[in-house]
């Protein structure tokens, strides 16, 4: 585990490389885009093509173990991990001279080989056939380590890391190694007897200052004196006196250790300094824009802990905003909203991203993205509604008719996407705790556009009562998506709605079908020359109604859902989807042949039974009385 100056990787450079190969190459661990993480490259030596799955299952234990090692357990996402399945034509790895009386020697595609310098553990590969096959297999790397199918314990890093991938220590070994190769720390262990007298020491992690000087010079690990054991022990890197190291065990000593604060500081930052930047940010500084949007910032996932994002008006916190969490990234947003009581102008939105863990002492490590600055303005759409009209007018229940609108934006901005609402009311205030009974959407309108259209909506079958003179009216964005400079002017009634007919009393008939394969169902209505020009309706249902029940309340039991808007959009076919029913009309002599494809259906449970129910409106009040026969090839329910 000796730490390998660089000048000795450099001098043992060949002359000339052999030629490197292209390899089955596994993103085995996403952290996110590689143009914003650390990406590690593990290469296999030693390992024969018979034993690639070995490299794969040695590569899944280190990567289980490195994850959980911290501080990469709060950063699993910082990093990406790619497995190379680099095959030798030989097992294990040289075990040659001077260390070995009986020396061994193997051929494998990165020359790994114990005893480099002379030390019997120090096993490396080849750094430049290294990094020339990582370079060539996963262009976008950043660092090797070649992990050596050979069971004696070793390990030695330089520009590169290696180790034995098969001795027990192995995972842990492998995690030291990085430490040097990747975050450039110093051994912290020492030869007995020896003394250093040289100058202060370039690695974070060790100093030729005792405590008090530390303290009195402000340098190395100052701010930790005195926090979660850190001080100044005497030995590290080699020399037993004459170096410091900040606590008394740290794994850049022993095994089995955790990383002392001041290495996991040094691993944190640099971890940090790979996402140079959020992996995105929505809208892209600095605007103007309107303040009715949302503003986000998106990072890498944290392992554990949070992240906190401090949202600020002209310098003033005004919140914590939203956090969503998926995948490997995780986004912060936030909606200003109206700010300045309905005036024009401007503000500056700043958000400060806050890394909240204790690891880290030091001025912000990850100053390119804790602030960002947006300039937001109050100017925001205003969606009215004008003109609105019935097309076609209803005159009794369960009847489609149209409404024909205009919905322009008054506003100063564009705005999102938003849904027009058709409500069905009591009384002339209309609002969303209505009765939907039809919608249409939007696209962003521009700031003086408008959309006109006409949509289909339905009376309802069921619910209504004599007792009420109803009311239509259209509500402009009721789903609330829109911040709009005027909220008050999204809602009209549609003039015109007469007394609704609700005389009429339905003929329901129900067929029941087992679960299971598919099958074709008939429906035959016969209601007699004196029906002609009635419409039918068939739904699907889960629950039986009563005798004497009003169909319609019934349809949307679970475990189905049914939205009776829907079913308009199946007027006089029997297309799919298949659970929003059809509807059509008997023919001039009050008959028709209905005929609809049942797929297979998972049972939602022991006993429960999918109900096929048909009607018709009747347009003869006395239709209310009298039973629609239903002919069919299968069993009919009746119900009146
Ligand atoms: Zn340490």
């Amino acid at each position: 585990m000796r730490h390998l100056l660089l000048i000795l990787a450099v001098a043992l450079l060949p002359l000339a490389l052999p030629a490197q190969q292209m390899w089955p190459t596994t993103k085995v661990h996403d952290g996110g885009p590689s143009n914003n993480r650390l990406d590690i490259v593990i290469l296999g030596d030693g390992y024969t093509a018979g034993q690639i799955p070995l490299f794969h299952t040695h590569v899944t234990n280190f990567i289980n173990h490195l994850l959980g090692v911290t501080p990469y357990d709060r950063y699993p996402n910082w990093i990406n991990i790619w497995r190379v399945d680099v095959e030798s034509a030989q097992s294990g790895a040289d075990h040659p001279a001077p260390c070995y009386s009986n020396p061994i020697l193997v051929n494998t595609a990165l020359n790994s080989k114990y005893c480099t310098g002379g030390t019997q553990r120090c096993v490396t590969a080849d750094t430049a056939i290294s990094l020339a096959t990582a370079f060539l297999n996963v262009p976008e790397y950043d660092k090797v380590v070649v992990l050596v199918n050979d069971p004696e314990y070793g390990g030695c890093a330089s520009t590169i890391a290696t180790s034995t991938a098969v001795h027990s220590a192995a995972n842990e070994v492998i995690t030291h190694e990085m430490g040097h190769s990747v975050f450039s720390l110093a051994d912290e262990y020492w030869s007995n007897g020896t003394t250093y007298t040289g100058g202060e020491l370039a690695q974070v992690n060790v100093t030729n200052q005792d405590a008090a000087s530390i303290a009195a010079t402000q340098t190395k690990w100052h701010s930790w004196l005195g926090i979660e054991n850190v001080n100044a022990f005497e030995g590290g890197r080699y020399y037993q006196f004459g170096i410091w190291r900040p606590r008394n065990q740290c794994k850049m000593r022993s095994l089995g250790q955790t990383f002392c604060p001041v290495c996991r500081e040094k691993i944190t930052e640099t971890l940090w300094s790979k996402v140079i930047v959020p992996d995105a940010v929505t809208p892209s500084p600095p605007g103007p824009y309107g303040s009715g949007g949302a503003f986000s910032v998106t990072l890498p996932a944290l392992g554990n802990g949070t992240l906190v994002a401090h949202w600020l008006l002209d310098g003033q916190e005004v919140s914590q905003g939203t956090t969503t969490t998926v995948g490997n990234q995780t986004t912060y947003s936030f909606v200003p909203g109206p700010f300045l009581a309905g005036s024009l102008g401007t503000s500056n939105l700043d958000l400060v991203i806050e890394d909240d863990t204790t690891y880290y002492r030091k001025a912000s490590p990850w100053e390119p993205l804790s602030t960002l600055s947006w300039i937001v303005t109050d100017a925001a759409p205003d969606y009215a509604v004008q003109n609105p009209s019935f097309a076609t007018v209803p005159t009794r229940r369960g009847e489609l008719f149209t409404i024909t609108d205009t919905v322009i934006n008054g506003g100063a901005t564009g705005g999102p996407p938003i849904r027009v609402g058709y409500y069905l009311s009591t009384d002339t205030n209309i609002t969303t705790s209505d009765r939907l009974i039809g919608f249409r959407t939007i696209p962003s309108l521009a700031p003086g556009a408008s959309s006109t259209a006409t949509t289909p909506c339905r009376i309802p079958i069921d619910g209504l009562s004599t007792l009420f003179n109803y009311h239509v009216g259209v509500i402009v964005d009721d789903e609330g998506a829109a911040y709009e400079q005027n909220e008050a002017d999204n809602v009209a009634e549609v003039p015109g709605l007469p007394a609704l007919d609700l005389s009429n009393t339905l003929s329901p008939d129900a067929l029941l079908v087992p679960y299971g394969s598919p099958q074709t169902i008939s429906f035959v209505f016969d209601a007699g020359a004196a029906h002609a020009g009635e419409d039918f309706y068939i739904f699907p249902s889960a629950t039986a109604p009563g005798a004497g029940t009003d169909f319609g309340v019934f349809v949307g039991t679970a475990p189905f859902t049914f939205d009776p808007l829907s079913f308009m959009v199946t007027d006089g076919t029997l297309g799919p989807p298949f659970f929003n029913g059809f509807q059509g009309q008997l023919d001039a002599s009050g008959q028709t042949v209905a005929t609809l494809f049942k797929p297979a259906l998972p049972n939602p449970g022991a006993g429960t039974t999918l109900w096929f129910f048909a009607l018709t409106t009747a347009t003869n009040p006395s239709d209310g009385s009298v039973s629609v026969p239903i002919l069919s090839t299968v069993p009919i329910l009746f119900f009146f």
